[in-house]
């Protein structure tokens, strides 16, 4: 439970104070108004009396007395997500109540926090006085220098008893830090590998984007296998939480080898430049995503950029990633009927949806398939300029206009993008991106690849990328990969996630809920259900499952004969290998320093 006291200044009369319903970057209305509880409004020593909107909950209406000139609000907001015994993450939209109708950068805010005694800080906050934090004693207050409300919902704060700051990069302005947290006390101290990697990172973010748009950052990163699965931008910081041990190793980190690049990329694009439809001054007008295939799917592209260019993963890993992300698309049967575009304009009624069937509704593809989309347009710009530009040109105009600023918020609209893009490289870039987001494309667009100098395969194995995540997931089951051969995907007990509509499967008349007991005779295994998809290659018998689906149990026969196929980028040889170039590093790399974090 997080606990809230606010002093907001009031005239008497009729009140309405809010909460934030449409949170920046989480491209839902998903506020919390439903954990916050506990609200009690005081004056003068009175409590006062309070009526919820009829229409909108998250309206609170109050009349304020003659002679109160300062109103006490206390709320309590139920946190079941980024925290632990040993830390927390604070959101603080869990904790924001101020006056409605009012733009939230107009309300000025003087932020003050209790956190549990010895617990370290992390945050883009300013501090007030010494200029660092000290680590708490029991009940001290720190307090932070006064904001306004856009400002203190971008800024979390991170806490925690096992923390560590380290700064990276000394010698870029302004200055960058990571903040860590673990559940586990050996966790939090990263290695001098990946310390070396994250200030890569930060030089060659500088390096490509040629500005900045925060006074200082602070990447935010909990490790924990209670709080994992998060990854919110702000534009001074950013909010990471991987597993317990995903940056203990090189190995372990691959599958979040983008996040942090990712997320800090968000600062430029996305928190800077804003798609008009996704600034709204308040926290309570509709946000609407029609471009965000630029705000995420151009960050999903540039995270993976960055992630190979500072070594958080390898040029072969970045191909192998591109690898299964090109074959995910392209086989995706809802693309059949709905766009690109529209995965964008539904993005609120897309997010964490079920795995069922989801092929054929499509996720959230504006990110993978923004991927696709700036791999082909960047490839296009290095053909048409032989290779003398690229979209880091293009980066450097789009997200660097108004040169380096403070936290800013500078929207734009499709017409922009489209000049910008002209400005480095002319070409018909409206029907360009016309022609792969907002129209029905029976197959991901696999230009880029192509003009990359690579072509999409399969193989009959699994690629080193893809082997190397399955060995290191947090949970320790992988699951089993069976999407591009018979269309299955399946947890490690038999229990089936996703069949692809149309594939052998399907016609079998499998269905997502379903689980496999046996495979040709046999009790279900991975290993057994994989055997008898290779030992069917080329042979007339079906492959043989007994099923049970609720209570029900049956006989299903897979009538395929191809065997095993996995994604793989095979090199065209003779044409020019953009993908290396893309990745290659912009910044010659540094020796690992030794750890130098202060407790
Ligand atoms: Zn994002």
């Amino acid at each position: 439970m997080l606990h809230a006291e606010i002093d907001i200044p009031v005239t008497a009369g009729p009140l309405t104070l809010i909460t934030p319903q449409w949170i920046p970057g989480e491209h839902q209305p998903n506020g919390p108004v439903n954990e916050i509880t506990g609200v009690v409004f005081t004056a003068n020593g009175k409590t006062l009396p309070w009526r919820r909107d009829d229409v909108n909950m998250f309206e609170f209406h109050l009349t304020v007395p003659q002679g109160v000139t300062t109103l006490h609000a206390h709320l309590d907001c139920i946190s079941l997500w980024r925290v632990t015994q040993k830390m927390g993450v604070l959101e603080w939209e869990k904790l924001l109540l101020y006056p409605a109708n009012t733009p939230v950068r107009d309300i000025p805010i003087q932020p003050s926090v209790i956190v549990p005694a010895g617990w370290g800080i992390g945050t883009a906050l300013t501090p007030l006085g010494s200029g660092a934090y000290p680590v708490p004693a029991s009940g001290t207050t720190t307090h932070f220098a006064a904001t306004n409300v856009e400002q203190l919902e971008d800024s979390p704060i991170l806490t925690g008893e096992y923390f560590h700051e380290f700064p990276l990069a000394p010698e870029i302005s302004p200055k960058h830090f990571i903040d860590v947290v673990s559940d586990e006390p050996e966790d939090s101290n990263l290695r001098p590998d990946a310390l070396a990697e994250i200030a890569n990172l930060i030089r060659e973010a500088d390096a490509l984007y040629h500005s900045h748009h925060y006074n200082q950052y602070h990447f935010l990163l909990t490790l924990s296998d209670i709080a994992d699965g998060e990854g919110l931008e702000h534009g001074q910081s950013s909010d990471n939480g991987v597993g317990e041990k995903a940056f203990s190793s090189q190995d372990h980190q691959l599958g979040d080898a983008d996040l942090l690049a990712h997320e800090f990329t968000h600062s430029w694009n996305g928190k800077y430049r804003r798609p008009v439809g996704l600034y709204q001054p308040d926290f309570a007008t509709a946000q609407q995503g029609a471009l965000l295939w630029v705000y995420e799917g151009m960050t999903q592209y540039l995270g993976y950029v960055l992630a190979a260019r500072s070594g958080l993963e390898s040029q072969s890993q970045f191909r192998d990633v591109l690898a299964m992300d090109a074959a995910s698309m392209d086989n995706k049967p809802g693309r059949e009927w709905r766009s690109t575009e529209d995965t964008a304009v539904a993005a609120s009624i897309l997010r964490g949806g079920n795995s069922a069937w989801a092929n054929w509704k499509r996720g959230q593809d504006y990110y993978t398939e923004g991927v696709l989309l700036w791999l082909d347009a960047d490839t296009l710009i290095r053909k048409l300029t032989n290779n003398q530009k690229s979209l880091d040109d293009f980066e450097r105009i789009f997200l660097g206009k108004g040169g380096n600023t403070g936290p800013l918020i500078v929207t734009y609209t499709f017409d922009e993008l489209v000049q910008d893009l002209n400005s480095v490289a002319p070409y018909d870039w409206a029907k360009f991106l016309h022609d792969r987001v907002d129209q029905i494309n029976p197959h991901a667009d696999l230009a880029g690849i192509e003009q990359g100098g690579y072509k999409l395969i399969y193989a009959d194995k699994p690629n080193a990328a893809s082997e190397t995540m399955d060995a290191n997931t947090s949970s320790g089951s992988p699951g089993i990969n069976a999407w591009y051969s018979i269309g299955l995907r399946l947890s490690s007990d038999g229990k089936l996630n996703d069949i692809r509509v149309g594939s052998p499967a399907d016609k079998a008349k499998l269905a997502p809920g379903a689980k496999i007991l046996a495979v040709n005779g046999q009790v279900f295994s991975g290993d057994r259900l994989r055997a008898a998809i290779r030992d069917a290659k080329g042979k007339p018998e079906p492959i043989r499952l007994i099923v049970q689906a609720d209570t029900y149990v049956s006989n299903v026969e897979i009538d395929y004969h191809d065997g095993e196929r996995f994604p793989a980028l095979e090199r065209t040889e003779g044409s020019p290998d953009y993908l290396e170039d893309i990745t290659k590093s912009l910044v010659p790399p540094r020796p690992a320093q030794p750890a130098t974090g202060k407790r």
